[in-house]
């Protein structure tokens, strides 16, 4: 192999640096106030779902969960576009600026900047699918912050080899509805959970369990016609038995979760007490509204 002068390598490398850094240079403010914003935006909506822990409002409490989410998109919004401004300004005054942080002595810019900003987020943030309860922690009794989709229960029993391969695709796609993990195992939550929705009918829970088992075992076998025909005579039993299994089955619904959830959630149930816990599920695509909003301050001048 032929002999490389080191001091022509080393020449060769700093030419090479000094290219790249010539081709990024026009690159960095936008990426140095797109990283700011992301940072302010996901600190803004973490100090949201604290909020709601602290407060005792989840993505499942009606009325205040929306609009406290809408809120905390405002705020987190606001919180990207000063971010945005302030890396912007350090990095105007020197590139090590960035390394020397400090607190503004003073707002970055006027009052109705901010609004925009919120304005802006909220709205960006609605386009890009995002919905404003699931800011909120999730309550383990109720649909989570990432449930999109769920499936038709059938009784308290578990989820036949249909629904539960179901729930592994809506699993990957969208992560367990409580806490968004989408790794590990996959089980088929009942919500609401089968104590709170068959309390006190313990009768009916016994005939719908007997039900939904007689009806998975028969979707493999030739007498599937006969079997269904069986099944829905039990199901019109069992509604003017007055037991009201009809109702539960009605409401309650399969959705994806996690094994460590569905553990909480167990525990929870048992002591009888409302559960809720925080989540950060990975990136979606809505989480890009705080950058959206930084990059607007990409040309702005700074206010008062
Ligand atoms: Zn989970």
């Amino acid at each position: 192999m032929e002999n490389v002068n080191p001091d022509k390598l080393g020449q060769l490398t700093r030419q090479g640096l000094q290219a790249t850094g010539h081709f990024f240079k026009p690159v960095l403010p936008y990426a140095v106030q797109a990283s700011a914003s992301a940072i302010g935006f996901s600190l803004g909506l973490g100090v949201c779902q604290a909020m709601g822990l602290v407060l005792r409002v989840s993505c499942g409490t009606p009325v205040a969960g929306p609009v406290m989410g809408m809120l905390g998109v405002g705020l987190s919004s606001a919180m990207a576009g000063q971010a945005s401004l302030y890396s912007q300004q350090r990095l105007a005054a020197h590139p090590s600026g960035l390394l020397r942080l400090r607190a503004p002595s003073r707002p970055l810019m006027s009052r109705q900047d901010l609004l925009t900003d919120a304005l802006v987020g909220i709205a960006a943030y609605k386009m890009l699918g995002g919905r404003f309860r699931a800011v909120l922690p999730s309550d383990l009794c109720k649909p989570g912050a990432f449930a999109h989709e769920s499936l038709p229960t059938v009784g308290a029993g578990y989820a036949g080899e249909t629904s539960r391969a179901e729930l592994r695709r809506l699993m990957r796609r969208d992560g367990c509805h409580h806490c968004g993990w989408k790794r590990g195992q996959c089980i088929g939550d009942h919500i609401p959970p089968n104590k709170l929705a068959w309390a006190g009918n313990s009768q009916a829970e016994r005939l719908a369990n007997s039900l939904a088992s007689a009806v998975n075992k028969a979707r493999k076998t030739s007498k599937w016609t006969a079997v269904k025909q069986g099944a829905a005579a039990m199901q019109s039993v069992l509604s003017s038995a007055g037991a009201s299994p009809r109702s539960a089955a009605g409401l309650q619904r399969f959705y994806p979760q996690c094994r460590k959830c569905s553990q909480l959630q167990a525990a929870a149930v048992r002591s009888n007490r409302t559960r809720l816990i925080l989540h950060k599920g990975g990136p979606r695509s809505w989480y890009f509204a705080g950058v959206l909003v930084g990059l607007r301050h990409y040309y702005a001048i700074p206010g008062p």
